[in-house]
């Protein structure tokens, strides 16, 4: 589904309802950002057909969990393309590893009875690891996707990950979801290097903030969520809960939930 163009760039949500990945097309190329869960490969694969996306020239994985780089090598060998992410993630992307966040993780603490539940998600479990991967640099991105393009490192959820600005759109990869018109963490790993990583994000004043999970959002949902809460229950490792695909990043519909 188009979610936003312009005459150089279209901007296409091919993910799912749970796990959101996109495709960026530039000039005669088009780029896979993430890949979604191996649950959804048959779904994300019926996306890109319906978006007239036959061909894909590079695929970049924001970061190296499950549901970032989970069809990776599908998708690598179906399109014949090379895989890009950034040094850091290159062994475990080759070997499928979602490197699991040990017990005493402070943010594991906090999820406390629910720390079992999450370690099932797609996100934390091994996948099919990726032969074609390469590392993805700042000549890399503007080679696939143009000047305009910037590679900006994000860490927080994990020391890996990474997103990409195009104009007045970001690709965010896990750093952020937006919910119940709160930006939310999805999953924390170093919860100083997220602030930085959101402050760094939210200073370029984007229209659409694509993440991995959640709803587009834009730099006014930002300056008017409601105050953070630091605060982890249940609610924090639901994913299923999610806004239609369809809505636009300065809908009201939110309001009602909270
Ligand atoms: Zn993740």
């Amino acid at each position: 589904m188009l979610i936003t163009r312009d005459a150089e760039y279209q901007f296409f949500s091919i993910g799912t309802k749970t796990y959101k990945c996109y495709c960026v097309t530039y000039k005669d190329k088009a780029v896979l950002i993430d890949t979604g869960a191996s649950v959804d490969r048959s779904t994300i694969e019926s996306n890109l057909e319906k978006d007239f996306i036959f061909d894909i020239d590079a695929i970049i994985v924001t970061h190296s969990h499950g549901d970032s780089a989970g069809n990776a090598e599908y998708f690598s060998m179906l399109y014949n393309c090379p895989v890009y992410c950034v040094k850091t993630s290159i062994e475990l992307v080759k070997h499928g590893v979602s490197r699991l966040p040990p017990k005493d993780h402070p943010y594991m603490k906090k999820v406390g009875s629910a720390a079992s539940l999450m370690l099932k998600l797609p996100s934390f479990i091994p996948y099919e690891g990726c032969q074609n991967v390469q590392p993805l640099t700042k000549d890399v991105v503007e080679e696939l996707l143009g000047k305009d393009a910037q590679l900006l490192m994000t860490p927080g959820h994990t020391e890996d990950s990474i997103s990409i600005a195009i104009r007045d759109v970001a690709l965010i990869g896990d750093c952020a979801q937006f919910k119940r018109r709160v930006l939310a963490p999805i999953f924390v790993d170093n919860e100083s290097q997220m602030a930085a990583s959101w402050e760094s994000l939210i200073r370029l004043k984007c229209k659409y903030y694509l993440s991995g999970h959640g709803r587009p959002w834009n730099a006014d949902d930002w300056l008017n969520q409601k105050e953070y809460k630091d605060e982890v229950d249940e609610d924090a490792v639901d994913f299923e809960e999610e806004t239609p695909d369809t809505k636009e990043p300065d809908s009201k519909e939110d309001e009602s939930k909270s």
